[in-house]
This record gives structure tokens, sequence and C-alpha cells, in this order.
């Protein structure tokens, strides 16, 4: 899978995406720039904001954490200071400091935001990867940001009880139920909606494989070698270099 890192592209009308392994969208919401995810790594800021000079041309007023893990908020004091709003979930620590910023906008089930005739819908799905984690939808592009509930193939569930494993099923089927033209997701390449429905379906079956195995006895590495990455996913970012393996020994100490 080819994916051109430091890319620049319009993903639809008025919804902007610099790809990279942390990925940051924009929307241009009339009066300004609504930023999904802060990346990382500060230094790259210069480089969005060059970006967003070269395209859409206004100041950045909102920037939408999807979840509150460092490779998603480090740049938000920086824009902060330059007058944006921060929104994320109201599960985010209580305790923000200068370093992460700190929300002025949080929510508990869903927020929209209707500026410029455009509207911005968010909505939390949580309970999966972290506590607090959000989708973006921008209705009038029919294109949804799922931050980091798609991870490529990889399992993103951040715990194995029967409830996370409930709560990864009903993440992904709420994914694929919004009206989509465009998904975007926190790292790596643009998924389809055909590639989530895969990776719902390939959660299932290596669930259930893996935890029939382990009932029949068989190691860890016994397991894996029986257990080959299915050859329709071979080229999924970054999929057969670990995280094939990596979901089957999480699934196998988890389940
Ligand atoms: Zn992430």
């Amino acid at each position: 899978m080819i994916f051109p890192e430091g890319n620049v592209i319009q993903v639809a009308d008025g919804v902007f995406l610099r790809q990279g392994v942390d990925n940051c969208a924009g929307a241009d919401l009339g009066e300004g720039v609504l930023i999904v995810d802060a990346q990382e790594d500060t230094s790259v800021a210069p480089i969005i904001e060059r970006a967003i000079a070269d395209t859409v041309s206004k100041p950045i007023r909102w920037i939408v954490n999807t979840n509150w893990h460092r490779d998603h908020i480090a740049c938000n004091p920086r824009w902060a200071k330059q007058g944006a709003t921060i929104i994320t979930h109201y599960s985010c620590p209580p305790a923000t400091n200068e370093r992460d910023g700190k929300p002025d906008i949080t929510f508990q089930d869903t927020y929209v935001l209707e500026v410029g005739g455009r509207r911005v819908e968010l909505e939390w799905l949580g309970g999966m990867h972290t506590p607090g984690d959000i989708v973006v939808y921008f209705r009038w592009a029919r294109a949804l940001h799922v931050g980091d509930l798609f991870g490529w193939g990889l399992f993103m569930q951040h715990r194995w009880d029967a409830r996370s494993i409930e709560r990864t099923r009903e993440v992904l089927l709420r994914i694929l139920n919004f009206d989509t033209a465009h998904i975007i997701c926190g790292h790596g390449p643009m998924p389809t909606a055909g590639h989530i429905r895969r990776q719902l379906e390939y959660y299932n079956t290596l669930l259930r494989q893996v935890s029939e195995l382990k009932r029949k006895g068989k190691s860890l590495l016994e397991v894996k070698r029986s257990l080959p990455p299915p050859p329709d996913m071979l080229d999924w970012w970054r999929f057969v270099d670990w995280k094939h393996e990596n979901n089957i020994e999480t699934a196998y100490r988890g389940l």
C-alpha cells in the first residue's frame, strides 16, 4: 500500500488532510479552520500551518482531539495560543497541563458545531481504544474521521474483558452505519467502508480461531504458526510487519 507521507490532499469540498503516520485533518468553516488531531511532534506545527496558509488561508479556530493520547494533542498549546478553541471528550484527564493544553469545550455523548453553513458532528465512541474516543462527521462532505478506532488491522482495544470485545463490535458497526463517502483515520492511509467491514470480520474470525486453539492447549507459538495473515490483507498499511502477530498475542493472552 503506497502511502505518500507529508502529502496534503483535498478529501472533499472544504476538507483537507495532511497525510502522515500522524494524520492531521482540517475543515474550512468559513471564518476559520477546524483541525482534527494535533500530532505527536510539535516540530510539525509550522509545516501544518504553512499547508493551511497554502490551501484555506484562514486562522486555526478549533481543534478537536479524537483521543487524549500524546500523539493526538502535542500542538494543542501552540494552536490554543493562536486563538484555537480545544474540543474533546469530557473523560480526558482533569489534570491537563501546559504541555498538553486544556480543553475549552468537553461533552459527553454528542456535540455539534455549526459555523459558516457547515455542520460538524462529534460523537463519543469510547470504551474500545480509550474511554474518551470521539469521531468527527463533516456532514456536508459525508466525510468521517474515526481517529484511532481503525488501525489498519491492529486491534485497538485496550482491555480484554467481555464488555470491551462487545464494545469493539459496537463501535465498528456504528462507524459502518454513518453515511460516508470518505473515511479518515488517525494514522496512515484513508480506509474505505470495505476496510472497516473487513476489520470487523477479521476481528471476529481471529478471536474465534485463537480461542479454539487455546482451548485445545496450543502454545502461543503454535497458534501464531497455524494462523498466517489473511491473503487479502497483506497489503494493509504496516499489517504484516507486526500487527497480525501482535493481535494473536494480545488475543491469546486476553481471552
Ligand atoms: Zn493515535
